[in-house]
């Protein structure tokens, strides 16, 4: 027997009588979320939609039963629901709020497919229907923004006309000769969805009365999507949102940045400019410090007995780039060898002038092991972090006793 689909005729019946024809335990089926028992409940008649043609199915109640997913098999609706109505003759109704969401998403998708497809002679190749943003790929070259919003315009255009959105039926033959342009294969009868003097698809999903209830469409974001582009938009409920959490998006961070929201991008521009400025300024000034630095430090100590000059210093509150500069610029001197770690996370660096003839890769190595840590390097600049920074006086006396000093 097949099940009536009252959503064909009528997409707005949200409460309906039915009888229970048949009623059958499912196996678990993990890809669509259902780990509990769950039966699969056919119908007489229903206006539950079925996910198909992009567009996700209907929850609600039949009887006290919850429907979990609606599955089209063949002549078959197939409800999935979590328990036995308790009588065969039922009283049933949909989720309201998510199918109106999903006409306002799927008739937009027509609209917004047909302004592509008439302005900029953009086919639309696939539609998906998601939880937040819907979306189609477009087959050609990547729309421009002109493009984008040009079918936005227009598609907003025709919603403020609030034309008819009609259900007609017929042959593939009738509907070619009204000028569908999809080519279909299915035999029979078709049904398909009119938008008056804007567009003509076969389609078996369910759309609002007229395009007015569309609400408004927006166009998001356009991606690369393999050889397709593809355009995310939300109409209706959904465009009201976005467009709200957009502006609050703006006001916060106009707040952070201490301009009006107009402003926004040439005020981030402006700091981001800053900032790079500021990051080189530092940059130039931490490796002045660190000649300067060295330049004092070379004449205060003293070579030790082996003829080199050893500079073993634990540094605090510098910042983590200083250490590897300090290193560079001791490094510079003849016969110097620097050992050097910083007190705030145990980060050390032993490096030394090529004169000095030593391993500093190899006397890193050493140290960590008897102090613990990671860390290595070439001979003449080694790096590393010890596990535990309380201990980097220790590791440097043990490098200094290492080189005999
Ligand atoms: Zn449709």
């Amino acid at each position: 027997m097949t099940t009536h689909r009252i959503y064909y005729d009528d997409a707005f019946e949200r409460e309906f009588d039915a009888r229970v024809v048949h009623c059958d335990l499912l196996p678990p089926d993990l890809n669509s979320g259902i780990t509990s028992q769950a039966l699969g409940l056919i119908l007489d008649r229903t206006a539950f939609y079925p996910s198909s043609g992009g567009q996700p199915h209907d929850l609600g109640k039949i009887g006290d039963a919850n429907v979990l997913d609606v599955r089209d098999e063949g002549d078959d609706i197939i409800h999935v629901v979590d328990r036995r109505p308790e009588t065969p003759d039922v009283l049933a109704c949909i989720n309201w709020t998510r199918r109106f969401d999903h006409m306002q998403q799927h008739t937009g998708q027509h609209l917004l497919s047909a302004m592509f497809q008439e302005r900029f002679g953009r086919p639309t190749v696939s539609f998906h229907l998601g939880a937040d943003v819907s979306s189609i790929d477009l087959r050609g070259p990547e729309p421009t923004d002109e493009v984008l919003e040009g079918a936005e315009r227009s598609a907003n255009q025709v919603i403020f006309e609030d034309r008819p959105v009609t259900v007609r039926y017929g042959t593939a033959e009738d509907l070619a000769k009204l000028g569908v342009r999809k080519e279909v294969e299915r035999k029979g009868i078709l049904r398909a969805i009119e938008i008056e003097r804007v567009d003509l698809q076969p389609c078996g999903g369910t759309h609002v009365r007229s395009t007015g209830q569309i609400g408004t469409l927006l166009v998001r974001r356009c991606t690369k999507m393999r050889q397709d582009w593809r355009v995310e938009f939300v109409c209706g409920v959904r465009a009201e949102r976005a467009a709200r959490q957009d502006f609050l998006r703006i006001r916060a961070a106009a707040e952070k940045l201490s301009c009006a929201p107009e402003e926004v991008v040439v005020s981030a521009e402006r700091t981001l400019s800053e900032r790079d400025s500021n990051f080189k300024n530092a940059k130039a000034a931490l490796q002045l410090l660190a000649d300067a630095e060295a330049g004092l430090a070379i004449p205060a100590t003293p070579a030790s007995t082996n003829g080199l000059r050893i500079i073993s210093r634990v540094l605090v509150g510098i910042p983590a780039e200083f250490l590897a500069l300090f290193a560079t610029a001791l490094a510079k001197f003849e016969k110097t060898i620097a050992l050097l770690a910083r007190a705030e996370d145990g980060n050390i660096i032993f490096a030394q002038h090529a004169s000095s003839g030593m391993d500093m890769n190899a006397l890193l190595r050493l140290t960590l092991e008897k102090v613990g840590g990671k860390g290595g390097g070439p001979r003449d600049f080694a790096r590393g972090r010890l596990e535990d920074a309380g201990k980097a006086e220790a590791a440097l006396a043990v490098a200094r006793e290492a080189l005999g000093v």
